[in-house]
């Protein structure tokens, strides 16, 4: 775990870049939100993001996610990032504020029938794997406007935008092809004016791209390895 004072440094550098970015193109810092991506990392390590001025933490896993929850007594924001499976869905109704990964509308029912028993509402993102790639989760972008309309007849839960991880590129601006067409179908499902949607959610962006996302339209950056530094996968599996 790095020390407060690296993971401080690590945390004013990116603050830096974020404003760069934003400058870049003609935006507000406002209109981003840091999303600290702390799978893999211990709880010590999120309160001291926390003691750094971080309060948006996102995981992506529900089991590590709720024993991070059963520790973590502050008020933090909890965003899941990872692939959600129905049966899981009862865990974190009412304890994230967003689910970016949803991929289907059979979880999306989930969501919407947890949620109503629950008696809140939640708020989502479709997934869309952008780059077609076959190992990845997410809807085509060809799906993704039907399914935001199919979502759009559920009442518990509210659909605010789209997620995608970036295929693996070599440099940050070859991502930058797939973000402009992210923020395309963002543009599209916005027009789209479909029930109980409310679309101002374009979550891309990680520690190796974040800046070109934002100049391409990101409202959340999921960073993880450039706050907390290098995962270990190890220790886990
Ligand atoms: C791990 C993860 C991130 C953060 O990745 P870094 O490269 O460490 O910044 C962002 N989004 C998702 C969906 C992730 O699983």
């Amino acid at each position: 775990m790095l020390s407060v004072n690296e993971m401080r440094s690590n945390i004013d550098n990116i603050e830096s870049r974020i404003c760069a970015a934003c400058e870049r193109s003609g935006r507000d810092r406002s209109e981003i939100t840091l999303i600290a991506v702390s799978k893999l990392n211990p709880a010590e390590a999120i309160l001291q993001a926390g003691d750094c001025g971080l309060s948006v933490f996102g995981e992506n896993k529900v089991q590590e996610l709720c024993g991070k929850l059963e520790v973590i007594d502050r008020p933090l924001s909890w965003h899941l990032i990872g692939h959600l499976q129905t049966n899981k869905v009862k865990y974190v109704i009412g304890r994230v504020e967003m689910i970016h990964s949803v991929d289907s509308l059979k979880l999306a029912e989930v969501i919407d029938r947890e949620s109503a028993k629950k008696g809140v509402v939640t708020d989502i993102l479709i997934e869309v794997n952008i780059g077609g790639e076959e190992s990845k989760f997410g809807v085509t972008p060809d799906e993704t406007t039907e399914l935001a309309a199919q979502i759009g007849e559920l009442k518990n839960v509210r659909l605010r935008g789209l997620m995608t991880v970036a295929p693996p590129v070599l440099s940050p601006s070859e991502a930058r092809p797939y973000f402009a067409k992210m923020r395309e179908l963002f543009v599209d499902i916005h027009s789209q004016n479909n029930d109980n949607n409310h679309i101002n959610v374009l979550s891309m962006g990680m520690s190796g791209d974040f800046e070109v996302a934002i100049e391409e339209g990101a409202t959340h950056i999921r960073v993880g390895t450039a706050i907390f530094g290098a995962r270990d996968y190890g220790q886990h599996s």
